[in-house]
């Protein structure tokens, strides 16, 4: 299998592949991450082959109900996170991620060599919080033949396969809502701009997948993003998202991480 084709799997676009990758397959793997997001896929049911794109305002990652209703008995705490600057920094050190391994655990400073985020991870996965990850996506265009999309989709593909690889518990979900661009042609405004953050439509998008059977805690719930309107901030939207969905418990991830 030639990299291109490890390429358009990762990224999702092939759902079918053999279970026994060849040798060639194996040499160009760079990462034992890579050959588990491949092994998810070839399984069929994994989050790199569940990936939805609604219209050209919203692309999501969303596990079956069934996962939802057998896991979170009681009402359900959400642990909300921005992505860019909050979970994850770009390792080019550039505003936007240069390719789909442009990334690293967000962490304090670029002194730091050591990040918080998986143990923290796993301590709300234990704690049962259910991880949704809410991100403005300004650059990427949702159109499975778009490069921009291929990028993100794959990168998050890695990320959350990470995530997964340092979870006890197997068959744990990570929800994820993107908002992207606009295409040049698109005349619908209003989608795009009620999806973005500060507003809500991403927020509203969970509450209509979890609909009637499932209710979220609001009081411990809580959202944490880097747009928080501080002087080094590029904008406040993350607070002001959290504040429009009503959640009160909002923190930067230095104060959170
Ligand atoms: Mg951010």
């Amino acid at each position: 299998m030639a990299p291109k084709d490890i390429r358009s799997l990762m990224a999702g676009r092939i759902t079918k592949v053999a279970t026994t990758p060849s040798t060639t397959t194996k040499a160009s793997l760079s990462t034992s991450t890579e050959t588990k997001v491949l092994k998810d896929i070839a399984s069929g049911s994994s989050f790199a082959s569940r990936w939805k794109i609604i219209g050209t305002h919203l692309i999501h990652n969303l596990p079956s109900k069934s996962y939802i209703i057998k896991n979170f008995k009681e009402e359900i705490k959400i642990a909300a996170f921005d992505l860019d600057g909050t979970l994850i920094d770009t390792k080019s050190g550039r505003k936007f991620a240069i390719s789909s391994h442009d990334w690293k655990w967000w962490t304090r400073s670029t002194k730091d060599s050591s990040s918080q985020i998986l143990t923290k991870l796993n301590k709300l996965i234990e704690e049962k919080y259910l991880i949704v990850i809410f991100t403005n996506q300004g650059g990427v265009v949702a159109n499975p033949s778009n490069k921009s999309y291929n990028n993100f989709i794959e990168r998050v593909n890695l990320i959350i396969s990470t995530i997964k690889s340092s979870i006890k518990e197997d068959n744990t979900e990570i929800l994820v809502f993107a908002s992207p661009k606009k295409p040049a042609k698109e005349t619908n405004t209003k989608s795009h701009e009620l999806m973005r953050k500060p507003n809500t439509g991403m927020w509203k998008e969970l509450l209509s997948y979890l609909g009637n059977e499932a209710k979220i805690d609001v009081t411990n719930s809580f959202y944490v993003g880097d747009a928080a309107g501080r002087a080094k901030d590029f904008s406040d939207s993350d607070l002001k998202f959290a504040q429009n969905i009503g959640i009160t418990n909002f923190k930067t991830p230095e104060e959170f991480f």
